[in-house]
């Protein structure tokens, strides 16, 4: 099945030639035209899965159909660690490239002075991909507000729970607007975090690869 058959905008199958994906791999394959229509979506997929762009071009796509107003962040992407941070912000720019429309997204992970990231949010943003701890801080500094959220990504949720972060993830989506797309993405579903899931996600595209 090739990328231009799974109702992604032409800049994106672009953007996705441009970095060397011309097929999709599962899970892009299943995700993307889920995401697409606005579903709510499980996946259990490890690194190396392509994970990162099954929910990255969707989610590019649907927030340039949806623009309007001034720019407020309307993707909130959570993630474990810095690495993964510095890695999704980089596949979401280089796929973002040639949309017609910039979309601005900032980067935000701990263990770094917060002077930087605060003046990156300056102006807005439309997504922030961010590890959770750091995200509070921003909030609490009046960095950023999270009520215009319409799409969560939990990326590598046993990991996030694995390091800690259950408490400021029950705070962060307590700032969440309630109507919004949850993409849950996880390596493992221990119960913990498929009770989670359970209790994010309403009828989820289920997608196991
Ligand atoms: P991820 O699972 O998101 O960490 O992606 C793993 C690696 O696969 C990354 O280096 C991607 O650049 C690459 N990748 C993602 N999607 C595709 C695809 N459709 N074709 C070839 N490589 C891909």
């Amino acid at each position: 099945m090739p990328f231009d058959s799974l109702g992604l905008a032409p800049a994106l199958v672009q953007a996705a030639a441009r970095s060397g994906f011309s097929t999709p791999t599962p899970i892009q394959a299943a995700a993307i035209p889920a995401i697409l229509q606005g579903r709510d979506l499980r996946g259990s997929a490890q690194t190396g899965s392509g994970k990162t762009a099954a929910f990255s071009l969707p989610l590019l796509q649907r927030l340039t159909e949806q623009r309007e107003g001034p720019r407020r962040v309307r993707a909130l992407v959570l993630v474990p660690t810095r690495e993964l941070a510095g890695q999704v912000g980089d596949t979401m720019h280089d796929l973002a490239q040639h949309l017609p429309e910039r979309l601005k997204m900032v980067t935000a992970f701990g263990g770094v002075s917060i002077n930087p990231q605060m003046m990156s949010l300056r102006g807005g943003a439309d997504i922030v991909v961010a590890t959770p701890g750091r995200l509070l801080d921003l909030v609490e500094h009046n960095a950023l507000r999270l009520d215009a959220v319409a799409m969560l990504v939990l990326d590598e949720a046993d990991r996030l729970f694995d390091l800690g972060f259950a408490e400021e993830l029950g705070r962060i989506l307590e700032l969440l607007p309630k109507r919004r797309q949850n993409l849950f993405f996880s390596a493992t579903f221990p119960p913990a975090i498929q009770a989670l899931a359970d209790g994010m996600l309403r009828d989820p595209a289920i997608v196991d690869v």
